[in-house]
């Protein structure tokens, strides 16, 4: 890896100019012109599907799926009507990369957007924002996808090519579930945004029982580059399984949190330093490398780790979303993951008993805990039901809870024990004749 980093060169490429989300922008910095060569040519829509195959551009949701063989689950050959939606209910705590998009560089979004529509066959596609995007975030993506109407780049009969591409822009209520992918489509089709069982995969039955292929905003705004420099710039960038740019939302304890597009693959010391390192001198002690729903690390495992996706699988946790949280050595684990299952708790949508009832139980316990009133029985109840809730659910959420609790006790056990310290004695007078609990202190020992 080059000592200095590329940053800022792909959905992040017009912040270099003083009115990055102008149309002029955007076209001042070749915009559109990738678009406009597919209409012109009408380029073969399998070869597109090709090009980003080949490019391994891999989901920027949270997922990591391939994007090019997204695409290829659709029936190219099937007369049905297809739909794109694009994902921009950008919810996970910690996630802020998709909103400066839309806030900086929404042309390059609509570009993506209609060049994925003209791939997989759809002539209508939605952009679902988030609700609390309704301020600036949306009203900006809303001008900029009037400016591409007005100048004849959406809708019927685009440039005269006889090509039609409807964008709608919608806005959810606030739910954090609506970003799983079924649940938009419900919501998009006017009922509550409940996840869907899957299969049939939405590439089957989506939108309205349609064929549907639902894509983040960071993975279409990188689309039209991909096309423009072809399959081989963007994998020479990265490493061979992660390839591209890829960006990170820093937040925490450092000196510059923020948003940074570096090339996937880049040692995490240096987008710590490009975050300003560490706030007030302190030592590093955890970081969330994916957003809230993916495990903790401790601080010295990051400082030897690769942003990318298989490195941070290695150092025990996930890419997900991009979403850095970094901690330092006065931060309390246990308020952190209180915060976290809090979340969690309010957000499942009920749907499956162990998603709704563990949330809610994993809170309960860490709440006690720490008010100070926890027993060792209930840290082991607790460290008991992740167990329980993980792949048992309709959708990922009971997963996304269920994964930072158990890293946290794994990593910080010790910090949980303090809490229950003076109700150890308690917790022995009461579990004295509990053969479970005294094994359990026996392991903690
Ligand atoms: Fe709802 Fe949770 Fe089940 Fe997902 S896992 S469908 S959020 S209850």
């Amino acid at each position: 890896m080059e000592d200095k980093i590329r940053i800022n060169e792909l959905c992040y490429s017009t912040l270099s100019s003083d009115k990055p989300n102008t149309f002029e922008t955007y076209i001042d910095q070749g915009g559109y012109s990738t678009w406009k060569n597919i209409v012109s040519s009408s380029m073969n829509k399998k070869e597109i599907i090709e090009l980003v195959l080949k490019s391994g551009l891999r989901g920027r949701g949270g997922a990591g799926f391939p994007t090019g063989r997204k695409w290829s689950f659709i029936n190219q050959d099937s007369d049905d009507i297809k739909y794109l939606v694009c994902n921009a209910d950008e919810s996970e705590p910690g996630t802020c990369k998709d909103r400066d998009i839309l806030r900086y560089n929404p042309h390059a979004l609509i570009e993506g957007m209609l060049i994925t529509s003209y791939a997989i066959g759809a002539e209508v596609s939605y952009c679902y924002l988030r609700g609390e995007f309704i301020d600036d975030v949306y009203s900006t993506f809303k001008t900029a996808l009037n400016d591409a109407y007005d100048n004849k780049l959406i809708g019927k009969n685009i440039l005269n090519s006889n090509i039609n591409i409807e964008i709608h822009d919608l806005i959810g209520a606030g739910a954090y579930i609506v970003g799983e992918e079924t649940a938009m489509l419900e919501s998009i089709e006017g009922k509550k945004g409940f996840p869907r069982f899957k299969p049939p995969f939405p590439a089957v039955k989506g939108l309205f029982g349609r064929p549907t292929i639902i894509n983040n905003v960071e993975t279409l705004a990188s689309i039209p580059k991909i096309i423009e420099n072809g399959p081989e710039w963007f994998n020479s960038i990265g490493t061979k399984d992660s390839p591209g740019f890829k960006c990170f939302s820093v937040s925490g304890h450092v000196n510059k949190p923020g948003n940074y597009e570096i090339p996937l693959g880049t040692p995490f010391k240096k987008l710590l330093e490009l975050a300003g390192g560490m706030k007030n001198g302190k030592k590093i002690k955890a970081v969330i490398p994916g957003g809230s729903s993916v495990p903790v690390v401790p601080g010295e495992i990051m400082l030897e780790t690769n942003m990318d996706y298989e490195s941070i699988t290695k150092a025990g946790s996930l890419l997900g979303s991009g979403a850095v949280i970094i901690m330092d050595e006065d931060t309390n684990m246990v308020e952190v993951i209180h915060r976290i299952a809090r979340f969690y708790y309010s957000e499942s949508c009920g749907q499956c008993t162990p998603c709704r009832e563990g949330t809610g139980w994993m809170y309960k316990i860490i709440d006690k805990i720490l008010k100070g009133n926890g027993t060792l029985e209930d840290l082991k109840t607790l460290e008991s039901i992740p167990n329980m809730i993980s792949g048992s659910t309709i959708c990922a959420l009971g997963d996304a809870a269920a994964m930072p609790v158990e890293s946290f006790i794994k990593n910080y056990k010790e910090e949980f024990l303090k809490y229950i310290k003076t109700q150890e004695e308690v917790a022995d007078n009461n579990y004295t004749n509990n053969n479970n609990n005294k094994e359990f202190v026996m392991q903690q020992k």
